[in-house]
């Protein structure tokens, strides 16, 4: 694919459409001369080079990537037009769009009915998902694991629910006796598990959770912002092949989050929302005087909490299923690619003096540290930072990312480990670009080298 030809090919479509309406001039206070934006835009792509070169392997630390270019080119066309998804007055092509792309979401999580729109990140979409648990549930808190995202807890802050975290077992999952603990106190209204946690990929066991719930008349909303496209790996043979129990639950589970953003191939500014009972449209009720017009079909700004949203989003998103879709066979083939650098990743470190995982991954999140001497929290702590830091500078550069583990994380994991700091930082590496299965050999090889220098 040739960016340059079909971002020619993207300026030339949307003048033909506008040149229908007939020329106009466009105002002197907006003209721009070209030998003054050649001086700016050297200044901007100079200064854009402080940046970490997420696109190429040798970048294996969080959770970044560029966009396909299916979705650059999809993104940028749309722009030209920049349609403002709130309402079908500001964009009705981009609006049918983004409900066709959240259908093909819905139909991958097995959702047979939905309600649910694009957002503009996972942490709205999550805001949403907990917003309706408060409507149905009032005065009822929410629980979710102590590895959930962050902002589970903040955003019941802000919506004035209590948040109750839930303890993991030693694989980082929720667990069961703890959840059902916390159910008993009947303060609960929903619990949130995640498909895939931020820090380590774990993946909380959706299809044990439903029935305690179940039991408790708790509803179950599941955070799959990071892991959700996942669920493409289901039934797959070979090293990439997951589990179904987690992953089939999730279509009888009231809701679900998943971020196009992160593993959809999509720019940021991607999120989604879907909930299986499209009834909880009801809580959104609102009326605007200024914006729904045009038709009495339902706005999508009347389903969100937010206004307005980039169309281009959605057209992005649009074109890029259009070419990859949310199948096995389109980008679960993407995915697959990272799963087995993952997992060959783990074997290597596995076998490894140098090296030692703190924990099989599940998906393709990789966690490990250097072996130290005497193997303590505090030395694992520096010698993780220093690799962090080593391997960026020099020739031959590799970019990793840290986790903080905590003393008790720690102590479940690695028992032998002495426990002389509060907990240490480790090594994780998302290993999300395809093509970092062709790169895990010489990765390894140069954390190793690192850990021994
Ligand atoms: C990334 C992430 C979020 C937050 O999503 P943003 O798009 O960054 O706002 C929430 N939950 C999980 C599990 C995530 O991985």
């Amino acid at each position: 694919m040739d960016l340059q030809h079909w971002l020619g090919r993207a300026t030339d479509a949307i003048q033909e459409w506008a040149d229908t309406f007939g020329p106009y001039r466009t105002h002197p206070s907006l003209e721009v001369d070209d030998d003054r934006l050649a001086a700016v835009f050297e200044d901007f792509t100079g200064r854009l080079k402080d940046n970490y070169p997420f696109f190429h392997p040798r970048y294996a630390g969080q959770m970044l990537k560029p966009p396909h270019l299916a979705a650059v080119v999809g993104y940028l066309t749309a722009m030209l037009i920049n349609p403002n998804n709130h309402a079908l007055d500001g964009g009705p092509a981009t609006a049918a769009m983004e409900r066709e792309v959240v259908a093909q979401l819905a139909a991958m999580f097995g959702y047979d009915t939905h309600l649910g729109h694009l957002t503009t990140s996972g942490t709205i979409a999550n805001l949403e998902a907990l917003f309706v648990a408060r409507e149905l549930h009032p005065g009822r808190g929410i629980a979710y694991s102590e590895d959930a995202h962050y902002t589970h807890g903040r955003m019941c802050h802000v919506l004035g629910m209590t948040g109750h975290p839930v303890h993991t077992d030693s694989r980082g999952r929720m667990d069961l006796d703890a959840l059902e603990d916390v159910l008993g106190s009947g303060e609960i209204g929903t619990v949130v598990v995640t498909t895939g946690t931020t820090g380590l990929g774990a993946v909380d066991p959706v299809h044990e959770v439903l029935p305690v719930a179940e039991r408790h008349g708790v509803r179950v909303h599941v955070d799959a912002a990071y892991g959700g496209f996942f669920t493409l790996l289901v039934g797959a043979d070979g090293p990439e092949g997951l589990p179904p129990g987690p992953w089939l639950a999730i279509a009888r589970c009231d809701s679900v989050v998943v971020d196009p953003h992160k593993h959809g191939l999509q720019p940021y500014g991607c999120g989604a929302v879907l909930f299986r009972d499209p009834e909880v449209g009801r809580f959104y009720l609102h009326d605007s005087p200024y914006t729904y017009f045009t038709s009495t079909e339902l706005h999508l700004g009347e389903i969100s909490l937010e206004c307005s949203r980039a169309g281009a989003a959605a057209a992005a998103l649009w074109l890029t299923f259009r070419l990859l879709p949310p199948t096995p066979d389109g980008l679960g083939r993407v995915l697959a690619a990272g799963r087995r650098a993952a997992v060959r990743w783990a074997e290597l470190i596995a076998v490894s003096e140098h090296l030692e995982l703190y924990q099989q991954p599940e998906l393709d999140i990789v966690s490990y540290f250097p072996t130290v001497e005497p193997a303590a929290l505090s030395g694992i702590d520096a010698a993780s930072a220093r690799i962090l830091a080593d391997g960026m500078a020099g020739p031959d550069p590799v970019f990793l990312s840290t986790f903080r583990a905590s003393r008790e994380a720690f102590a479940v994991r690695h028992p032998k480990v002495g426990a002389d700091a509060d907990g240490a930082r480790i090594l994780r590496s998302v290993l999300m670009k395809p093509e970092s299965e062709d790169a895990v050999e010489h990765l390894h090889a140069r954390v190793e080298q690192l850990a021994q220098s």
